[in-house]
């Protein structure tokens, strides 16, 4: 039985560094109508990403900022509760791309990924079956060309993305490290994703830590925040290593330019670094599908998430992974 109107989060200001609640306004609308080709989906889930806080600012960037007024850009997980579209039927479970912070949501389909519990539950599909284990996946298996005898180093490493890396990588067979905030994160990573190590960058001895784990260096850092840890991260690096860049969360709310990172150790340990982003990866979506898949039932992926209740949460709970205080993938049950 749908409702007879939708409860949206729409962007009221550009943020001025860390988001606050103000920047968010609760608006109720008509729902959607259904027309040929579409289908409505009540969403039960919402799947939260730094990448959103990307879209909030102006500025230069691989996507477009979302307008003043639009609903907030966000991944979902719904049921179809009404459809004219030939691939989808009511009951349909599916998760959107751009989903948004919303209760329902318009489909033609083109964002839309029909969800197989007989996989992974529901949820899994915003997280490690989703946009983050893919991201991971595609960012080890084409960026960094990884093989078993590689080290990798990975930030947020007990993130969505940063998780799924290094699970991934050691699934592979390499020996992993990573790095979180805080005690219990590191213990997490270590002891309960089975890391082979992981260090907490708050600590002061952060860096000299890093380069005892790193031993000759590791030949590949995958790099989920930027900033200050990325900086330590090139100087335990060995010759040849490569740098995957996934994301900069340290620098999204930065009100100024952002600074560093020295080059010295680009030069002078021959390093390559490059940027990607998980969707100019599609042509090896099915074999990502198929490893993850493998990994989930062979229990060699574990899932961590991080499930904030109620949809009026959602802007708190948003703030609170861009400041680290989610624990795993950051997920707002709405249904
Ligand atoms: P996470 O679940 O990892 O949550 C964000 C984490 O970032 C926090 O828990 C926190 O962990 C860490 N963090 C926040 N601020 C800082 C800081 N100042 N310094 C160091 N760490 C910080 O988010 P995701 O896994 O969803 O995303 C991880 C990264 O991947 C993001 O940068 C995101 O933009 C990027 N990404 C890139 C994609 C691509 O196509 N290139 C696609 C999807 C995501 P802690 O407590 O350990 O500090």
């Amino acid at each position: 039985m749908c409702e007879t109107f939708n409860t949206q989060f729409v962007l009221a200001a550009r943020p001025v560094g860390l988001p606050k609640i103000e920047d968010f306004k609760l608006i109720r609308t008509p729902l959607p109508r259904v027309e040929a080709n579409t289908f409505l989906v009540r969403n039960t889930m919402i799947g939260l990403a730094p990448a959103s806080r990307i879209r909030m600012s102006e500025g230069p960037s691989y996507t477009t900022p979302t307008p003043l007024g639009d609903v907030v850009y966000s991944q979902s997980l719904g049921e179809v509760v009404e459809s004219a579209h030939e691939a989808y039927a009511p009951g349909d479970l599916v998760v959107l791309t751009d989903g948004g912070w919303q209760t329902y949501v318009l489909s033609d389909g083109s964002s839309a990924q029909k969800v197989d519990t007989t996989i992974a539950p529901a949820s899994v599909w915003l997280g490690v079956m989703g946009v983050s284990g893919f991201t991971a996946y595609a960012g080890l298996m084409k960026i960094a060309s990884l093989k078993p005898t590689d080290s990798l180093l990975v930030s947020a490493a007990s993130g969505a993305v940063g998780s799924s890396a290094g699970q991934i990588a050691k699934a592979i067979g390499c020996r992993v490290v990573g790095i979180a905030g805080g005690q219990q994160k590191v213990a997490h990573v270590r002891d309960t994703l089975g890391f082979h190590d992981c260090l907490d960058y708050r600590s002061d001895t952060f860096a000299d830590e890093l380069h005892t784990l790193g031993g000759d260096g590791f030949d590949v850092y995958f790099d989920n925040v930027g900033g200050p840890v990325r900086d330590a991260a090139l100087t335990a690096m060995a010759n040849f290593g490569r740098i995957v860049v996934c994301g900069l969360i340290s620098e999204y709310n930065n009100t100024g330019k952002a600074t560093g990172p020295g080059w010295m150790p680009i030069l002078t340990k021959r390093l390559s670094v490059q940027g990607f982003l998980m969707r100019d990866h599609m042509d090896i979506r099915e074999a990502f599908y198929r490893d993850m898949s493998a990994w989930i039932r062979s229990g060699k992926i574990k899932v961590l998430e991080d499930i904030v209740e109620g949809f009026d949460s959602l802007p708190i709970a948003f703030i609170n992974m861009l400041t680290g205080k989610n624990f795993g993938k950051t997920l707002v049950r709405i249904g």
